[in-house]
């Protein structure tokens, strides 16, 4: 269910019972709450017995089954790699590395569902979250079941990133924008969500409610990463091991505002981001070439857009983390 900071988008979608569209893109930055928006729209578009905003009655047998994913009229389309785990799985002893695309199969796999009738006699729902993460095959036969959809069917599509859609299968969709939300709703929730200063960390995160939380979450691990960064020797390969826990984006941000820091410390006598390690930030940029600093940062950059899907997580990491040392890493002072 959504939560309040949500009642304005929620608002703002196409009422159920009306002339609904085909198929509802939901576009927005990451951390607005758009998956949870579509879940409980898709929720509500098989709901028996929705309230007067709308939104599910969380009581019915379709809303039972929907919560225990298994109502007969709902698909859910993702990444096997973002498909939680059940527990009852036997674990194999070298697990294959599991797909973060949405494949063409999982697309097909649709097709002989839309052939029969609906189970309930309503509508049918098909949720593609991501939906940038189909591939180019996926998307290709998408579009040709978005042409002529059965009745009653709905498409929703979520996704922060519509410029991976092929702009055939944008143009049959409405394009729904989800909103940054009221940021004193959003600041209410995040303070119940036991975060400190909300209205803070909110304007830190452009106002996206979802994004300060899952900052938050990481804080345990990002200060343990810089800590290990900022060691006067540190090793390039064992950290970028321990990265594979956290999403390649993730961490190329944080050595981005912390070589940032170095270059603006260096130059400016002020870090920007990382300000609770002002002291250790000043006293590593002291000795460096702030050009080769810069030259750092564009990498970076460069690596930002590729860490969405790197080949190998650990190889990337290592690559990005010895360019680090060989331009801010110290030596290590040999005793005797
Ligand atoms: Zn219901």
């Amino acid at each position: 269910m959504i939560n309040d900071w949500q009642f304005d988008a929620w608002r703002a979608l196409p009422k159920q019972g009306g002339k609904l569209p085909h198929a509802l893109l939901m576009i927005g930055r990451p951390g607005l709450g758009k998956s949870l928006l579509a879940d409980t729209f898709a929720k509500s578009l098989l709901c028996e017995s929705r309230d007067e905003h709308g939104l599910p009655c969380e009581v019915c047998q379709a809303c039972n089954w929907f919560s225990q994913g298994n109502h007969p009229d709902f698909r859910r389309l993702q990444p096997e790699s973002m498909v939680p785990e059940s527990e009852d799985e036997t674990p194999t002893k070298k697990e294959k590395k599991k797909s973060d695309q949405i494949k063409i199969e999982q697309v097909r796999a649709t097709e002989s569902f839309l052939a029969i009738g609906t189970h309930r006699g309503g509508a049918r729902v098909i949720l593609i979250d991501p939906a940038d993460a189909m591939n180019a095959a996926a998307q290709s036969a998408l579009l040709k079941n978005l042409e002529e959809p059965p009745p009653d069917t709905h498409y929703l599509l979520v996704t922060s990133r519509p410029q991976r859609l092929l702009a055939t299968i944008r143009s049959r969709c409405m394009v729904m924008p989800v909103a940054t939300p009221d940021p004193q709703a959003a600041a209410k929730w995040l303070k119940a969500q036991g975060i400190d200063e909300p209205e803070l960390a909110l304007a830190g995160a452009a106002g996206a409610p979802l994004a300060v939380l899952s900052a938050a979450q990481l804080e345990p691990k990002r200060r343990e990463f810089l800590n290990r960064l900022a060691a006067a020797s540190f090793d390039p390969l064992a950290l970028a091991q321990s990265c594979d826990t956290v999403a390649p984006a993730v961490v190329v941000g944080w050595l981005q505002r912390w070589v940032y820091d170095l270059l603006a410390t260096h130059m400016a006598g002020r870090a920007r981001y990382n300000l609770e390690a002002q002291a250790a930030i000043e006293k590593i940029c002291r000795p460096l070439d702030p050009a080769a600093l810069a030259g750092l940062m564009r990498r970076l950059g460069e690596a930002r857009a590729l860490a969405q899907h790197p080949l190998n997580a650990r190889l990337f990491f290592e690559d990005l983390l010895l360019q680090y040392r060989t331009v801010a890493g110290r030596p290590v002072v040999q005793a005797g």
